[in-house]
C-alpha cells in the first residue's frame, strides 16, 4: 500500500529504542525523512545510521530529554516544519496512590501530557498554515483500563487525551490530523522492567512473570514494535485523513469490551 508520504519530514521523539523506534523504522520504510531523538545519544546515532542504510532517507538525530524545555526546542529547530509528528517519552515509574508526591504527579504531567502538548503547540500553527498535517501521540491502555501500579501514567495520559479529544476537530478543518494510539503490553525495554518488577514482587523468574501476562491476552503474547509502527505510519499517511481524535488500543484484545 502506498502511504502517499513520500518525500514528507516527521519528527519522532524518544526514537532510538522500543515503540518509537517501531514507528520511525515504518515511516522511513514510507520514505518519510526523519528527525529522532532520545537522550543516548549512542543509541540514537546507532538507530539513525541503521534508519539511513535501511531505507536511504534523511535522518537528523538530536540527543536530548524530549521532556526538557531547551532539549525540545533542539529538536523542533531541526524541523520546524514537519508534516508529521509523533510525540512519545518514557512512561512515569510504577508505584502505589498513597506514596505520590505533588512532585511525582508535576513529573508525570511534564513528562506524559505537557511535552506532547508543547510539540503540538509548536508544531500545529505550521502544519494548519500549510494545510496538511498528522499528529500520533503514543499513550497507554491505561487510558481506556487503568493499571493500578501505574496511577502517575493513568493520570497524566487521561489529561493527554482530554487536549486531544477537542484540539484534533479545531484543527481537522485545516486537514490536520491527530490521533493517539495505545499500546497494550510490547516486547521493549519497559516491558522488561516491568516484568522485572512483577517477578521481584510475587518471587517468579522473568519468563514466568512474562508467561503470567502472555496468558492474559486473547493473542497470548506481547506485540511487536513492528506491528505498533506500522499503525502509526498509516495513522501519518495521506489515508488517514478521516480518522481525527481517535483513541486506537493496539493490545492483543487484553482489553474486555464490545466496542
Ligand atoms: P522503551 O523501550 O523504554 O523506549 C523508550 C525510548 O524512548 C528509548 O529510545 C529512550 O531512549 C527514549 N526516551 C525515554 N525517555 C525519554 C526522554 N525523556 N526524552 C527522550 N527520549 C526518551 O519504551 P517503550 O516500551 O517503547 O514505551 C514508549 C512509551 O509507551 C512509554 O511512554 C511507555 O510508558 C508507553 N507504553 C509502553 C508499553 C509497552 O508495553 N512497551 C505499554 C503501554 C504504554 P533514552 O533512554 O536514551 O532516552
Amino acid at each position: 500500500m502506498d502511504l502517499g508520504i513520500r518525500g514528507r519530514r516527521a519528527i519522532v521523539c524518544a526514537a532510538s529504542k522500543g515503540l518509537g523506534r517501531g514507528c520511525a523504522d515504518a515511516l522511513a520504510e514510507a520514505g518519510v525523512d526523519l528527525v529522532i531523538n532520545a537522550r543516548g545519544a549512542e543509541a540514537l546515532e546507532a538507530a539513525a545510521a541503521e534508519l539511513r542504510a535501511a531505507h536511504g532517507v534523511e535522518v537528523i538525530a538530536v540527543p536530548g530529554d524530549i521532556t526538557n524545555e531547551l532539549d525540545r526546542a533542539k529538536v523542533i529547530g531541526a524541523a520546524p516544519n514537519a508534516d508529521i509528528l509523533v510525540n512519545n517519552a518514557g512512561g512515569p515509574p510504577p508505584g502505589i496512590w498513597s506514596d505520590w508526591s505533588r512532585e511525582d504527579f508535576i513529573k508525570a504531567l511534564d513528562a506524559n501530557m505537557l511535552t506532547p502538548i508543547a510539540m503540538m503547540q509548536a508544531l500545529l500553527p505550521g502544519m494548519c498554515e500549510r494545510g496538511w498535517g498528522r499528529v500520533v501521540n503514543i499513550t497507554s491502555q491505561s487510558v481506556k483500563s487503568p493499571i493500578p501500579a501505574l496511577g502517575l501514567s493513568n493520570s497524566a495520559r487521561a489529561g493527554l487525551t482530554g487536549f486531544v479529544a477537542g484540539t484534533s476537530r479545531q484543527v481537522a478543518p485545516m486537514g490536520v490530523i491527530i490521533n493517539n494510539l495505545l499500546p497494550g503490553i510490547h516486547d521493549t525495554d519497559r516491558a522488561t522492567s516491568l516484568d522485572t518488577g512483577v517477578s521481584k514482587a510475587e518471587g517468579l523468574t522473568i519468563e514466568d512473570a512474562r508467561a503470567k501476562r502472555e496468558a492474559t491476552i486473547p493473542a497470548r503474547r506481547y506485540g511487536t514494535p513492528h506491528e505498533f509502527g506500522a499503525a502509526c505510519a498509516f495513522l501519518c499517511s495521506e489515508l488517514s485523513g478521516f480518522i481525527v481524535g481517535q483513541n486506537i488500543l493496539i493490545d492483543g484484545g487484553a482489553f474486555n469490551a464490545t466496542f
